[in-house]
């Protein structure tokens, strides 16, 4: 485009887009993306820029699939919508499909957002118990550093003050325990010798709470907005045990680390757990659309066919499951299945580890973490003391990665002093080369700002 419509373009954003979580910051102008293609954007200026972040950690098969925009497009022409008070076959077809996907038994309830997901999961958690005979047990634990949504249960469930600071208080009944964060431990312990402390804290607060008052306990597989935090590989198993010793659900929220990203078709499976309920959104249509999903263990779902009034799931969103979404999302799962997208992933997630080891030497990294195909990069001032690099240090790596034609992400944490892990999440679309670019950049944006 020319130059003044470009300008004209961006005076018209700032006058009137209010952009989500950015500060307002009067000389900045805001980046207006015009095209996708692989993992590729451009913006309005002809820039292009390789996101290595996915958008928000979403747009897992890049942006260029044709084939998702086809098959959305013939179910407008079809059958745009229909409420899930009834059904639709795209439902039918691709909660079949996310069956397969998980490998279990669950009945699938839709709505839009990883939020509302989220929120879904907190109910039906609740509402099992009560129709149980235990209606007391109404607490969520969740962990500190985790982000579940935004949304008043979602965002109480959230364990980063930062997020919540002015919009409380939030929900009652959300407890928070100590995240499984080996480079900071929260208990000064070294892994190995630990005995798995930050799950056996768990047990603790239930046992804290009274039992009987904890529905459900929710978290990632791995910590991934809160700054990439893999537990340790014995961690989830234990997590599921104490669950089971006191009645208590497991919510996996797999927003962010299902649909490939870990490596494996969900988070959790590289844990070799099986979830109570399992939330999801993000990838699920590569984001082309708005879905996300709760899958609830049919026993579960036993409890809410009983012949009382008030026994079955009471909530319903209009446009939760539409059928354009639901048509995109059964695609995708069969793109990623006949392309092997998952196995892609995990060889991604491999040769972006090769890539960025060697940052480990320089003065300024603290610590690198991986999980399948994402990768944090906590950036410190000073490595023996662990000092978090400062804000402004982190914004010029990031920018610098920018100017490079590189987007990459950072975390957002409890408190705004450690927003200091740089993110990397790219669509499963990019070549190897295109990794070495990324981990090649980061480089030089490090020495650039050192
Ligand atoms: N859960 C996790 C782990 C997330 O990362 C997010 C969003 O980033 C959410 C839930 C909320 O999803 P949404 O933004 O679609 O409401």
């Amino acid at each position: 485009p020319e130059g003044r419509e470009t300008r004209e373009w961006i005076e018209k954003d700032r006058r009137y887009v209010w952009h989500h979580i950015q500060p307002y910051v009067a000389s900045r102008d805001p980046m207006v993306v015009v095209k996708g293609d692989g993992a590729w954007v451009e913006d309005l200026e002809g820039n292009r820029y390789l996101d290595a972040m996915s958008g928000l950690w979403c747009v897992n098969l890049g942006y260029s699939q044709k084939a998702l925009a086809e098959a959305a497009y013939q179910q407008l022409l079809e059958m745009p919508y229909f409420p899930l008070t009834q059904s639709h076959l795209p439902a039918i077809r691709l909660s079949e499909k996310l069956n397969e996907w998980l490998g279990g038994d669950y009945r699938v309830f839709y709505s839009n957002s990883g939020s509302e997901a989220n929120e879904v999961a907190f109910k039906i958690a609740r509402q099992y118990h009560a129709q149980r005979g235990e209606p007391t047990r109404w607490k969520i634990l969740s962990r500190y550093r985790a982000y579940h949504g935004n949304s008043a249960g979602a965002l109480a469930a959230t364990g980063q003050a930062q997020r919540k600071y002015r919009y409380e208080p939030l929900a009652p009944g959300f407890v928070h325990v100590p995240p499984p964060y080996c480079y900071r431990c929260p208990f000064g312990q070294t892994h190995g010798a630990c005995g798995i402390e930050c799950a056996s804290a768990i047990e603790q607060v239930i046992n804290w709470e009274e039992p009987k008052t904890v529905a459900a306990v929710i978290m990632e597989p791995t910590i991934t907005g809160g700054g990439v935090i893999a537990p340790p590989p014995e961690y989830l198993g234990r997590v599921r045990e104490i669950c089971d010793k006191y009645g208590v659900l497991l919510i996996i929220d797999e927003v962010i680390c299902g649909f490939g990203r870990s490596g494996r078709r969900f988070g959790h499976q590289n844990y070799g757990v099986q979830p109570d309920i399992v939330t999801m959104a993000k990838g699920i249509t590569s984001a082309y659309l708005p879905l996300s999903a709760t899958a609830v263990r049919e026993e579960l779902f036993e409890a809410f066919k009983e012949d009382e009034p008030y026994a079955h799931f009471r909530h319903v969103n209009t446009f939760g499951g539409n059928a354009t979404a639901c048509a995109l999302a059964v695609k995708t799962l069969e793109l990623m299945d006949e392309r092997e997208y998952v196995k892609r992933a995990e060889e991604l997630g491999e040769r972006l580890r090769e890539a960025l080891e060697p940052l480990a030497a320089h003065p300024n990294v603290g610590d690198l973490r991986f999980f399948g195909f994402m990768a944090g990069i906590e950036l410190v001032a000073d490595k023996a003391t662990k000092e978090p690099a400062p804000s402004n240090f982190v914004g010029k790596v990031i920018a610098g990665c920018k100017r490079r034609g590189v987007i990459i992400g950072k975390n957002s944490d409890t408190v705004p002093q450690f927003n200091n892990v740089l993110t990397i999440a790219p669509p499963f679309v990019v070549t190897d080369e295109e990794v070495r670019l990324i981990a090649a950049v980061l480089g030089e944006a490090l020495e650039e700002a050192s």
